[in-house]
């Protein structure tokens, strides 16, 4: 049984308070908190098992290095992943994404070539691609949204072209929660021999993934919002991809042998992890999945859906709340505005002073935002930690805000 009050007590940071109020801690979609098990692993590892890794024949390393690789597996079986050399182990997603784009892209699109990309995607799923566009002339095709915040597989699939070299797209909309049918995209993308990569940062927190049943080509996850430390994270490249990719960056570790007039490359994955990684930040991401998939994916993903019918009934009484997409089956992530014309600003302030933490601004999703017409909202993002006495406290928290600026 999912028990919320006892999943509750392994996270240290909800039992405090901010400014006099129990925290209601709803900014899980910028990052979640870390349970008791990660700050251990994290204390322990400085504390105890600490050396660099790859390096060293001495215990302490070995045992490091023991430690860190064991991370890649299991992200592997977090994943459903196959092969755990198919992951490489970086600091998050962005960094993931703009491997991708200068260790893949650079190299095989030419100018005219196109990446179709969704309106809702992150800046971090978006501004690679600029790069490409600025200095390759690689054009962007973009796909709206329906206005109820849904993606049409069909519309993305009828935006790939014979000049289609990548489609890039999120699992889940950081903003207005919206889950991609991903799998049917992949699949059309695959039979006419188009690379895919899945932003999977929101989607990979919220829901089971299989990534051999998705079919993509690349899948970037984030450790700190898997209940992870931050400067953690990593991507699945599949094999094939992989052997196109040319290194991105230089340096210790992703190499094999080094001389004044030549270079020989460590074999993938390690020739795409330069330099000394996130050790610790890698072991307590591991941490967290087994966490994760302690609690179970789906178990997970059961308990945040009741959230969400139980935010989207509450939401529904308030006339004066204007909720950012509601496609069926969305994740528990609501992005709004109130009448009354107040600032994102103000409102996330009012509800700070409740204790209720939640997201203001543009969400790193300008293109999103230019399509909504809107500059700001704030955003309320759920995670496997809360609860619906939380949401009464949240709809009462807004309910002043409104007295206040009706
Ligand atoms: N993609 C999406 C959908 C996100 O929500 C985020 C973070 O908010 C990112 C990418 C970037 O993740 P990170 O900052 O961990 O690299």
């Amino acid at each position: 049984m999912y028990d919320v009050n006892a999943i509750r007590a392994d996270f240290p940071i909800l039992s405090r308070e901010v400014n006099g109020k129990p925290l209601t801690y709803l900014d899980n979609g910028a990052s979640a908190q870390k349970p008791k098990v990660v700050i251990d692993a994290v204390t322990r590892a400085y504390e105890h098992e600490y050396s660099n890794v790859h390096r060293g024949l001495h215990f302490l390393s070995n045992l490091a290095t023991d430690n860190y690789e064991a991370v890649r597996g299991k992200i592997a079986r977090f994943l459903n992943v196959a092969d755990e050399d198919e992951i490489v182990l970086n600091s998050g997603t962005t960094e993931g994404i703009n491997m991708v784009a200068y260790s893949w892209a650079m190299p095989q699109l030419q100018a005219g070539d196109e990446i179709v990309l969704s309106v809702m995607e992150h800046h971090a799923n978006i501004v690679p691609w600029h790069f490409l566009r600025e200095r390759q002339g690689v054009v962007l095709k973009w796909v709206d949204v329906a206005a109820d915040g849904s993606l049409d597989p069909q519309a993305v699939i009828d935006a790939m072209s014979d000049k289609t070299k990548l489609v890039a797209i999120t699992q889940c909309s950081n903003v207005l929660g919206t889950v991609v049918d991903v799998k049917t995209i992949c699949h059309a993308a695959r039979e006419r021999g188009i690379a895919t990569l899945v932003d999977g940062s929101q989607g990979s927190v919220h829901m089971p993934v299989d990534v051999t049943d998705m079919g993509c080509d690349f899948y970037a996850i984030t450790g700190h919002k898997l209940y992870g430390p931050s400067g953690s994270g990593a991507i699945y490249c599949r094999k094939e991809r992989m052997a196109q990719m040319r290194p991105f960056l230089g340096g210790g570790d992703m190499i094999r042998e080094v001389h004044k007039d030549s270079v020989i490359y460590n074999d993938p994955p390690m020739k795409f992890e330069a330099g000394t990684p996130g050790i610790v930040q890698t072991i307590g991401f591991g941490v967290a999945l087994d966490y994760l998939m302690d609690l179970g994916m789906e178990n997970v993903a059961a308990h945040e859906a009741s959230l969400r019918d139980y935010a989207m009934t509450k939401f529904a009484g308030l006339n004066w709340l204007q909720v950012q997409g509601n496609a069926p089956g969305k994740a528990a992530i609501f992005s709004f505005t109130l009448d009354g014309a107040a600032h994102a600003h103000d409102i996330s302030t009012i509800l700070d002073k409740r204790g209720v933490a939640v997201r203001a601004g543009h969400h790193c999703a300008g293109p999103l935002m230019d399509f909504l017409g809107l500059t700001a909202t704030c955003r309320a993002s759920f995670g496997l930690y809360n609860t619906t006495d939380e949401i009464d406290t949240l709809v009462d928290a807004l309910e002043l805000a409104h007295e206040l600026f009706a």
